[in-house]
């Protein structure tokens, strides 16, 4: 898996924000900003500004790297479970297509 860089990191900090990030970006992105303090810094920040103020208006309390490791596991989990979706559906089309070969060549004897 290709490693993403600080810039490309940095161009999808909105994305990942505004959950418009698909597929493999999503660990990409988690991998950089585990390991990258300048744009996980980065991140909080604008995840700070989008977050937080809408909490400051409803006056609830907000704890910042909760917040952010929450909402990171949620995109994570969301990719997966999609993940898991397009693998079940593989495997049902895979016995669908084996009936129906099945079948096929059982009429055709
Ligand atoms: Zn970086």
């Amino acid at each position: 898996m290709r490693q993403m860089n600080c810039a490309e990191c940095e161009r999808k900090i909105s994305d990942f924000l505004g959950d418009r990030l698909r597929g493999l970006d999503v660990y990409r992105f988690k991998e950089h900003t585990d390991h990258c303090p300048s744009c996980k810094e980065e991140l909080t920040i604008q995840f700070l500004s989008q977050e937080g103020i809408a909490h400051l208006e409803t006056g609830t309390s907000f704890h910042l790297e909760q917040e952010l490791s929450g909402f990171m596991e949620r995109a994570l989990n969301t990719h997966r479970r999609k993940i898991r979706i397009r693998l079940g559906m593989a495997v049902y089309e895979a016995v669908a297509l084996l009936v129906i070969f099945g079948i096929y060549f059982y009429a055709g004897n």
